[in-house]
């Protein structure tokens, strides 16, 4: 089920799809998706598709985590990046084998706890993660090189706007409804001047305020 055959398959579809970044396609191919899921849908864990995490959240579908991931490095190398929506743990793991430092910030607290543990398990010593509320970013360690959103805001929040380094590059899906765009933010040098680009369609659960600390 989480055979060496299983990943291979499923990296030639993320390629068949238009993912091309070496160091993406090998971090995924390298990394155990299967132990972010509960035990019961860790067969599917090498399909492409999205699957449940509990609390109504998703982990992504693998070519989204893919395709946000290689946009997110198209400008270069990164030192500083910000994950809004840590859910299984699973995109952020995915980041901190390919940029410098990585925080990631969550508002339900069972999901966060359980997103910490996987990261000891697999000493990731590069990710911070924090409970908090992301719709305004992660201000005490802005600015950030790359931020990623893996919920969907019904318009670009300014605030994560903001925290963005010179040339730095946003990566979030905006709307409401049953379906998102997929937007790409670059700040152009060290201007407040900003670049937007519309991607594709995507599905994302929507990025909500305030906290969760209930367990069930
Ligand atoms: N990146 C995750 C995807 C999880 S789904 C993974 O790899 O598994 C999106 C996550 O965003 C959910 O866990 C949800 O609770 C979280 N979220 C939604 N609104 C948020 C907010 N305002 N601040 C922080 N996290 C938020």
């Amino acid at each position: 089920m989480t055979s060496q055959r299983t990943r291979e398959r499923l990296i030639s579809r993320l390629i068949e799809q238009g993912i091309a970044n070496q160091q993406v396609l090998n971090v995924i191919r390298n990394t155990p998706r299967h132990i972010f899921l509960d035990e019961a849908l860790a067969h599917k864990a090498y399909e492409d598709t999205a699957l449940p995490i509990g609390f109504s959240q998703t982990l992504s579908q693998p070519y989204i985590v893919a395709k946000m991931t290689e946009i997110l490095l198209s400008a270069g190398p990164l030192e500083k990046v910000l994950e809004i929506g840590t859910g299984s743990g699973y995109q952020a793991t995915i980041l901190a084998q390919l940029v410098t430092e990585i925080h990631t910030v969550e508002r339900i607290e069972p999901l966060l706890i359980k997103a910490k543990e996987k990261f000891r398990k697999l000493r990731l010593s590069n990710i911070s993660a924090n409970l908090s509320d992301g719709s305004f970013g992660w201000e005490k360690e802005s600015p950030y090189n790359g931020i990623i959103t893996t919920a969907a805001p019904q318009s670009l929040p300014m605030g994560l706007v903001e925290q963005l380094a010179p040339d730095g590059i946003l990566v979030i899906p905006i709307g409401g409804g049953s379906s998102q765009e997929l937007t790409v933010v670059r700040r152009l040098g060290d201007s407040l001047k900003f670049d937007q680009e519309v991607i594709e369609k995507v599905r994302f659960v929507p990025l909500l305020s305030g906290l969760s600390r209930q367990f069930s």
